[in-house]
């Protein structure tokens, strides 16, 4: 009678099971406590004849150490559970954290793409002072004594010593690669100018100028018109149109300014191109070979044709930018649009 009791109650325990915590109470209320099953089996004790006594309390402690052994099973087995299900603690439903992400500014991008595309076709990269010396900004460039361009309202002299001035354009890094190297050059050379000008929407005291020279035997005015079509084509899309107007710069000869079909008309004509259906990108020419002579080369021997562009400028017509003082004001929210250049 008992032995069937107790067989019952040990196929209980070891069908047992619990998930969590309530369960483990549930058992716990079961089989351990002082009321559980186990309990009253304790409790029936009195009730049995003395000489079955030994054999049944025997029989009894076996089941308690049996539910004691299965709780504690039962309790380490929650308790990896939940230690688990904490250490994946995550709610994938929830939105994802934000981590602002910066960007390039536009005329870093812009200036990077000038440069691939001219690196593509072999020009390499030169770089010079910021802070010229008169040889290198005017002299050797060809500007006679009384140009304007040397006056104060345009340059920025060192007061103290007026044969050292900031840079007015890339061109002084013309005369220091031509100085240092022999031809074949083929070089680009962007960099930061500086103008003694008043800040508005179309002029800055600072910005930004690349520089591109070609010296070589039998370099035409032809290799220059392909190098700049192709690279308005590269920089601006296939339909762009490139106009050269004559123009002129002490330092070439003859000299060309470079205009390219207005991107946002197409040539129609619009209020970014006055009606004119062309916009200005820069200058060009062929090096005058006064020129090169200043910088010891043989100008009976090679030729060679030099532009400059505005890099403020390409990226104003690139991306439609009104204003030239945006570049430098860093207001996230013009900057921000640019996030997925390069
Ligand atoms: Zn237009």
């Amino acid at each position: 009678m008992h032995q069937e009791k107790i067989e019952t109650i040990k196929s209980a325990i070891v069908l047992a099971d619990a998930q969590n915590q309530d369960e483990l109470e549930a058992y716990r209320l079961k089989f351990i406590s002082k009321k559980s099953v186990v309990g009253e089996l304790f409790a029936e004790i009195r009730n049995i004849p003395n000489e079955q006594k030994k054999e049944y309390g025997q029989l009894v402690n076996e089941v308690k150490q049996l539910a004691d052994n299965k709780f504690q099973e039962l309790i380490d087995k929650v308790n990896a559970a939940s230690k688990k299900a904490k250490s994946m603690d995550l709610d994938l439903t929830l939105p994802a954290t934000y981590i602002p992400v910066g960007g390039i500014h536009p005329l870093t991008a812009t200036r990077q793409r000038i440069i691939e595309i001219f690196e593509r076709i072999g020009f390499n990269l030169s770089e010079g002072p910021e802070i010229e010396d008169d040889w290198h900004n005017f002299t050797a460039l060809n500007f006679p004594e009384n140009h304007p361009a040397r006056e104060m309202q345009d340059t920025f002299f060192i007061e103290k010593n007026p044969d050292i001035a900031l840079r007015t354009h890339t061109s002084s890094v013309q005369v220091r690669v031509m100085e240092s190297h022999k031809p074949p050059i083929r070089t680009l050379s962007p960099g930061r100018v500086y103008r003694n000008e008043a800040i508005s929407a179309r002029a800055h005291c600072i910005f930004h100028q690349v520089e591109g020279l070609y010296v070589d035997e039998n370099v035409g005015f032809a290799d220059l018109k392909n190098t700049l079509y192709h690279f308005a084509k590269e920089m601006f899309g296939r339909e762009t149109k490139v106009r050269f107007r004559p123009s002129f710069f002490p330092f070439t000869e003859p000299s060309a300014e470079i205009d390219i079909s207005c991107l946002l008309c197409g040539g129609k004509g619009c209020n970014v191109c006055k009606g004119s259906g062309w916009v200005e990108i820069g200058g060009s020419g062929m090096v005058d070979p006064n020129v090169l002579e200043n910088c010891g080369i043989d100008s009976k021997k090679y030729t060679g044709f030099a532009f400059g562009m505005g890099i403020e400028r390409i990226a104003m017509l690139k991306y439609q930018i009104k204003d030239l003082r945006l570049f430098t004001e860093n207001d996230v929210r013009f900057l921000k649009q640019f996030r997925s250049l390069l």
